[in-house]
C-alpha cells in the first residue's frame, strides 16, 4: 500500500450552514476505519487540509470533500507519495481560532495573523500545520 500525502486548501460556502463539531465528528467516524489521519486548520474563511493514508483511502475520501457544498474555491496544492506521516495519530484534528501561541505561530509563517494559504509555498504550509499542532497535542 503506498502512504500519501494530499494537501488542500478552500474557503467556506457562506450560503450553507457550518457546524464544526458536526463536521469533525463526520470526519473522524469516517477517517478513521480507512486509517486515514491528518488535521484540519479552519479560520472562518480558508479551510486548510492535510489528509494522509492509503493511496485509494485517500483518494475515496478527498473525491467526497470536493463535491461538498459547504466549501468552494477548492485548490488542491499537493498529492505526493511520502514515507512517512506527519499526523499519525489524529484521525483528524481540528485547529481553529487564534490564541497567544498560535498566533505568534501564524505570524512565523505568514505576514498577518490572518492565514492566506495562497500567500506561501505547500512546504511552509506543512510546516505551519505541523508547529500549529503541537498546540493541540
Ligand atoms: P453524513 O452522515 O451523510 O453527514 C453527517 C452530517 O454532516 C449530516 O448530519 C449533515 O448535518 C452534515 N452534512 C453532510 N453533508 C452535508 C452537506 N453537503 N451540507 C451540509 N451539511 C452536510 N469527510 C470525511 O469523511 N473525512 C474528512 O476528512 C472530511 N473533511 C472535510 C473537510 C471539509 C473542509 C469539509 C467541508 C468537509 C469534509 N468532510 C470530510 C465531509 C465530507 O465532505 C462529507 O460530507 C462526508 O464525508 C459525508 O460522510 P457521511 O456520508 O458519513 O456523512
Amino acid at each position: 500500500m503506498n502512504l500519501t500525502r494530499l494537501v488542500y486548501y478552500s474557503q467556506r460556502n457562506p450560503s450553507m450552514d457550518l457546524n464544526m463539531d458536526e463536521l469533525l465528528q463526520v470526519c473522524q467516524r469516517n477517517n478513521a476505519p480507512m486509517n486515514v489521519t491528518g488535521m484540519l486548520h479552519y479560520n472562518g474563511n480558508y479551510f486548510l487540509q492535510v489528509l494522509e493514508g492509503g493511496r485509494a483511502e485517500v483518494s475515496s475520501i478527498y473525491h467526497r470533500i470536493a463535491a461538498d457544498p459547504r466549501h468552494v474555491n477548492i485548490i488542491l496544492i499537493s498529492c505526493q507519495d511520502v514515507r512517512e506521516r506527519i499526523f499519525p495519530t489524529w484521525s483528524m484534528a481540528l485547529q481553529e481560532g487564534l490564541d497567544g501561541e498560535t498566533r505568534e505561530i501564524f505570524l512565523r509563517y505568514f505576514p498577518s495573523n490572518a492565514v492566506n494559504p495562497e500567500a506561501i509555498s505547500t512546504e511552509s504550509l506543512l510546516d505551519f500545520m505541523q508547529d500549529v499542532s503541537t498546540e493541540l497535542a
